[in-house]
């Protein structure tokens, strides 16, 4: 082997193949088990001494299925380790959980996913552990909030639904001068998108349900650590019984294969129709990271290699009544949660003020956000089209 650093696109295609997992066969295989037998006393000693080195010892610690798919991420990520879970909802229950205790105190950027804040509200709260929220753009004005207890920071960048993106290493920076554990929910830019380690991030996690797994039929989580977060973050996840199906990560396995290619072309496709709502009147600004109306645009422009197809964008005005039928009798775009798949979606969401402390939002424009899929844009845009019309038609215009 060559000492030259693998691209991405080589590595996506060849991390976690190895023989000792594959046993040759191009996809490691489906490894389903709970009991892992022993011939010897001294064969089970030596399975429990390396139970974390990619040899089986019980099913909730993996099988080679798991251990394939663990180093492939760990290495995408840039850290020293990856856990899994059930949901990208159970990794960020269990990153926290694993680095908090009562009396502790969570820095949680305002624009995070809506069940990351009610995980902090109405579960962690009565565990005696207390969350701030601070403004995704608050950068080195993070200093003020950290308190003596403050334990962890906690990233997402860009934020769900309105886009923001952070400062990164200002923020780790900081956090680190005061000896925070700092977190990134690095979904959006999935594991090849950024470099969280080399930006300071102590653990990063993935809904691998969404681009990983790409294909809308499995939820999953990752969370990878650098190597003063690995063995804490491995062993309190395992306590937690945190633990997924070979059949799942089989399929996310299967899912990162073509990860590099998908993003790419839905990224070509969103800024295609992004590029499309700049020539709409009704537009009042796009929420897309690389367009500069996002807020925070000069950081995707420093830290990212790539978007995706999920993006938001707000219109100056409208009614209820014509946000449904904009996002009513789409051909093409589906209504539904979540995204990473191959496939259009669009949500009209409203009430975002409400899941907004530390920041204002301003509700009397609506705010419509897309995942663009593996369509042609032309027939997106001819959908698009049709949506506005209709709600052109509700405004009486
Ligand atoms: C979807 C999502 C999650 C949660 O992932 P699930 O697999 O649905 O539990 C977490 N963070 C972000 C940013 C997400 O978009």
């Amino acid at each position: 082997m060559s000492d030259k650093p693998m691209k991405t696109a080589t590595k996506i295609v060849s991390l976690g193949r190895d023989k000792k997992y594959s046993m040759g066969v191009i996809n490691p295989p489906v490894f389903r088990a709970s009991t892992i037998v022993f011939d010897s006393m001294e064969q089970m000693r030596h399975a429990a001494r390396h139970k974390h080195n990619g040899e089986m010892f019980y099913g909730r610690r993996g099988t080679p299925t798991h251990f394939s798919f663990q180093a492939a991420i760990a290495e995408l990520e840039g850290g020293v380790g990856t856990a899994l879970y059930p949901s990208g909802a159970a990794a960020i229950s269990a990153a926290l959980l694993s680095f908090l205790k009562a009396g502790d105190h969570l820095l949680m950027v305002d624009s995070v996913y809506e069940p990351t804040r009610d995980l902090c509200d109405k579960v962690l709260k009565g565990y005696g552990i207390e969350t701030s929220y601070y403004d995704p753009l608050i950068g080195a004005g993070i200093a003020e909030l950290i308190r003596p207890n403050t334990k962890v920071l906690f990233l997402e960048s860009p934020g769900s639904i309105t886009m923001e993106v952070q400062d990164v290493p200002t923020l780790a920076r900081i956090a680190h001068e005061h000896g925070l554990t700092v977190m990134l929910d690095n979904t959006w830019a999935s594991p090849i998108n950024c470099r969280p380690f080399e930006m300071g991030v102590d653990i990063s996690i993935q809904a691998a349900t969404k681009y990983i797994v790409g294909h809308s039929d499995v939820m999953m989580g990752t969370a990878t650590a650098n190597a003063g977060h690995w063995d804490q973050l491995r062993e309190h996840s395992y306590l937690l019984g945190q633990t997924t199906s070979p059949d799942d990560v089989y399929l996310a396995a299967r899912g990162l294969r073509t990860l590099g290619i998908r993003l790419a072309q839905q990224d070509k496709n969103a800024r295609t129709i992004a590029d499309w709502l700049l020539t709409r009147p009704e537009l009042d600004h796009l929420r897309h990271p690389a367009y500069p109306s996002c807020p925070g645009h000069e950081f995707f422009e420093r830290d990212f290699s790539g978007g995706n197809g999920l993006f938001s964008f707000v219109l100056k005005d409208g009614s209820n009544a014509a946000l449904e039928a904009f996002v009513e009798g789409m051909e093409h775009f589906k209504m539904g949660f979540s995204w990473g798949g191959y496939e259009s979606l669009i949500l009209a969401i409203t009430g975002i003020d409400r899941i907004r402390s530390a920041t204002r939002w301003d509700s009397s424009k609506p705010l419509i956000r897309l995942h663009i899929g593996l369509e042609d844009p032309e027939d997106l845009i001819a959908d698009l089209t049709a949506a506005f019309e209709r709600y052109n038609a509700v405004m009486g215009r």
